[in-house]
């Protein structure tokens, strides 16, 4: 008879062994380690479930115990890389349980780590003409929308707009009305089904009243969508993404906002509409879509005529983007990366791609371009890139996508305003921590130009922060980029 360390020894090399020997230990120090840092009541309503590409995921039975855990993140993560320096923890993420939860640890088979993300080497490519003729492009493209309106203002221009919806799937249809109660929120991909009009919270922290930060005229978004009057933009409170360099972090990782009503939140739409904005701009809005669509209905019925924008990051499912439908008429998705690592690494989701790809498809198959007689969009969809310093790579295979699905469908919109997170925390340690170079621009505008992409926009390079918002501040932004209408 064997021991079982021996019957391991049979099967497995050493190095095999050790691995599997840290992936237990792993997995059963969380009891010590919530000990040691004064939560011990801890141990029985939470527990460690996963640790995949370098995160480690821990899953609460309620989301009382994610707030308690959230308030010593840094420290426990801290201890976990102290005890692991082999496994190169990155981050601790939480979610709630959706079985029945056992007193009991749970020590689930270990699954080996996804290598990390690799940093692209630069390359040289600098190539001011490539610059030059993107210019032209960009050009060329808002002569052809001009050109378009106009002879659409000679034809049928007051005709009712012609929206190409397709059908909805089987899936959406199916909807419940719980369901978009969120009474077992299934809204996003990370489908925590959590009661959140019973006031539990999930992955995105809300309930599922709708919270909201500021509303003000905006006037940096991209020129069809500023336009003249400026894009009337209502930031939304919590996000269901949560990337570590977030430029919004106040209001989509530290909860700042307040509850409003539906009645609110038309009041705030057609106040936006009386002072001159050229469309209704719903800023990361995917966890209270509910919410948001009874109210730009209830505001469609009181006046609101001008278009409606929804600005996400596209982690969204079909079905909650089938809510939608009748209610929106631009889209503004972010293609964040088609990296899963990346995703992984950056937002905790290395179903990003997938999904973010899948929403974006549905996205230009219901809405084409169409502006008004000034240019502004009325419908169709942006696709928005951030270029990350040191990842350009992954700005190719975006731009590669859209040149394959977006191109002479939507107008893509590459930012180079990257900004490094403020307070660098461990939570953003891998992230970026450079503004843009001038030879990463010139790399990606030298990609736009091998790629053929010649619908949409790209920012001048800024290497400043000057520009971020504050939402503390009556108006978060700077008073010659928007104005203020409403503050929590
Ligand atoms: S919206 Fe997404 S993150 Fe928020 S509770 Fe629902 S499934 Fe979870």
């Amino acid at each position: 008879m064997k021991k079982a360390g021996d019957l391991l020894a049979y099967f497995f090399d050493q190095k095999t062994l050790t691995s599997i020997h840290t992936w237990s230990k792993l997995f059963s120090a969380w009891p010590s380690i919530v000990t040691k840092h004064k939560i011990a009541a801890a141990e029985s309503h939470t527990r460690v479930v996963e640790f995949d590409r370098r995160v480690l995921l821990i899953e609460a039975e309620h989301p009382g115990w994610i707030q308690i855990l959230q308030i010593k993140q840094a420290e426990l993560l801290q201890e976990f890389q102290s005890r692991f320096p082999d496994l190169d923890i990155v981050g601790i993420a939480f979610r709630l349980s959706r079985t029945p939860f056992t007193p009991s640890i749970q020590i689930p088979e270990p699954r080996p780590p996804e290598p990390p993300p690799t940093p692209v080497v630069e390359e040289d490519t600098a190539n001011l003409s490539a610059k030059e003729r993107f210019k032209q492009s960009m050009k060329r493209l808002e002569q052809s929308i001009i050109a378009r309106e106009r002879a659409r203002a000679r034809g049928d221009f007051n005709k009712e707009p012609q929206r190409n919806i397709k059908p909805r799937s089987e899936d959406a249809v199916a909807l419940s009305s719980a369901w978009t109660e969120i009474k077992h929120c299934l809204l996003c991909p990370r489908r925590c089904g959590v009661n959140r009009a019973a006031g539990e919270r999930g992955y995105c922290g809300e309930s599922a009243v709708l919270r909201l930060a500021a509303a003000s005229i905006h006037r940096g978004e991209e020129p069809p969508v500023s336009g003249a009057g400026g894009s009337g933009a209502i930031f939304v409170s919590g996000c269901n993404l949560g990337c570590v360099f977030c430029q919004n972090r106040q209001i989509s990782h530290e909860a700042m906002g307040r509850e409003v009503s539906i009645t609110e939140f038309v009041a705030i739409c057609l106040k936006l509409q009386a002072l001159g904005a050229e469309n209704i701009n719903v800023v990361t809005g995917t966890h209270a879509i509910p919410a948001v669509v009874a109210g730009l209905k209830q505001a469609r019925a009181e006046g609101l005529v001008i278009p409606t924008l929804w600005n996400s990051s596209a982690y969204e499912s079909l079905e909650a983007l089938s809510l939608l439908e009748d209610v929106i008429d631009v889209y503004l998705p972010d293609l964040k990366t088609l990296d899963p690592n990346l995703a992984a690494c950056f937002f905790n989701a290395p179903d990003y791609p997938e999904y973010a790809t899948k929403a974006i498809l549905r996205m230009l198959d219901t809405r084409s371009l169409r502006t008004s007689a000034n240019s502004t969009l009325m419908s169709g969809v942006i696709i928005r890139h951030l270029v990350l310093p040191g990842y350009l790579e992954a700005t190719r295979e975006t731009l590669r996508w859209f040149a394959e699905h977006g191109q002479g469908r939507a107008l893509i919109s590459v930012m180079t305003q990257y900004t490094p997170p403020r307070g660098m925390g461990v939570r953003v340690k891998d992230a970026p921590k450079r503004f843009m170079s001038e030879r990463d621009y010139e790399t990606v505008l030298g990609w736009l130009e091998e790629f053929g992409i010649e619908d949409g926009f790209y920012q001048e390079l800024t290497p400043d922060s000057d520009w971020l918002p504050d939402f503390t501040r009556q108006n978060p932004f700077s008073s010659t980029l928007s104005t203020a209408v409403w503050h929590f």
